[in-house]
């Protein structure tokens, strides 16, 4: 997996967990939704109810599962965990549901790939915290009511827009969880060389953040990539000039691309003048599947403003001219 991607690898999960903030305070920027939460959260301490239902919608790695837990701490309650491919069977989640303590947090993680029958037991548990258990099978079958205790469900999802309305009408709070400015993800490496005691300065973490793609996750990762450079090759220090060392070595650049984006920029940009190119001819020439390119790369690019779909297939932007070095014909612009 690469250096930069969103999602978190296997085996990550431990180094993550050491640095995760526990309570809202800790947890950096994304101001209005942790004030958002915070209202919600301490008005339903107040009136000892649960809180309603909270949906968490955002790119991976943006700090959803990490609220979650955070939600449940602040209330006081326990957490359990689960995604919408697990659920395959609604009685999956009616085994779930039923085994929840008074005052649970229930975490849906990729909500909107939940099946569609388990989808609607949830909303009864949701709205009236009971569930209709199918018992048997044909003419014979019957429906046992079983009682939920009241709990809160914090769903999240990277694709608001593949929930189904009824699903989304059912949460009484919406959350959404944008990138961080570097000077954000600046403020969170700080918090995370604290915990990890490692010495850095002001600049050196500046450098990490500018490369880390506006997310928590990868802040985190080349935080530690760069700390076993400052270890090994440096003083232990984590300055501007180890951390632009370090990451060269992992081959990520000044805006955070790796090999592959910079491969499939310099593509478009050298091979095919700038572009329009479809998308399977991009991949062929940097040697990668098309979802790859589609998926992986693609994304930040867009977002990063280096590259534009257009009906006619892909175009590289004058902001990907310039991050090569090149200058763009200058027609194209
Ligand atoms: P998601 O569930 O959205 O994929 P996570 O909650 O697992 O993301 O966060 C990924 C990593 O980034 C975790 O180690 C988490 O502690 C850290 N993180 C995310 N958001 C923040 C934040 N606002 N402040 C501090 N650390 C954060």
């Amino acid at each position: 997996m690469a250096l930069v991607s969103p999602h978190a690898e296997a085996g990550e999960q431990d180094a993550e967990a050491s640095v995760r903030p526990r309570r809202l305070a800790e947890f950096v920027a994304q101001h209005r939704v942790r004030e958002q939460l915070q209202l919600l959260l301490t008005s339903a301490l107040r009136r000892g109810a649960p809180p309603d239902h909270i949906l968490l919608c955002g790119s991976p790695g943006l700090g959803k599962t990490t609220l979650s837990m955070i939600v449940a701490a602040e209330l006081g309650g326990g957490l359990r965990v689960t995604s919408g491919p697990a659920i395959e069977r609604s009685g999956d989640l009616a085994a779930v549901l039923t085994s929840l303590t008074a005052g649970d947090v229930l975490f849906i993680d990729e909500i909107h790939r939940i099946a569609r029958p388990a989808e609607e037991l949830l909303y009864s548990a949701m709205e009236d915290f009971r569930v209709d258990v199918v018992v048997g099978k044909g003419p014979g079958a019957t429906a046992v009511p079983l009682e939920v205790e009241p709990f809160t469900l914090v769903g999240a999802t990277t694709r608001a827009g593949l929930l189904t309305g009824p699903m989304r009408d059912r949460f009484g709070f919406v959350g959404q969880l944008d990138f961080y400015h570097p000077a954000e993800l600046r403020e969170l490496l700080l918090r995370s060389a604290k915990i990890l005691q490692i010495s850095a300065d002001q600049e050196g973490l500046e450098e990490i953040a500018g490369r880390s793609r506006g997310t928590p996750r990868v802040a985190n990762r080349l935080l530690r990539r760069v700390r076993d450079y400052a270890e090994v090759r440096a003083d232990g220090v984590v300055t501007r000039e180890v951390a632009r060392a370090a990451l060269d070595v992992y081959d990520v650049d000044e805006r955070g691309l790796d090999r592959l984006d910079r491969a499939v920029l310099t593509a478009l940009v050298v091979s095919f003048g700038g572009g329009p190119v479809g998308l399977s001819t991009l991949a062929v020439a940097v040697g990668e599947q098309p979802d790859t390119v589609e998926e992986v790369c693609e994304p930040y690019l867009l977002r990063a403003g280096l590259l534009a779909r257009t009906a006619r297939g892909r175009v590289a932007t004058e902001a990907a001219w310039q991050h090569l070095g090149r200058t763009p014909p200058s027609a194209i612009f």
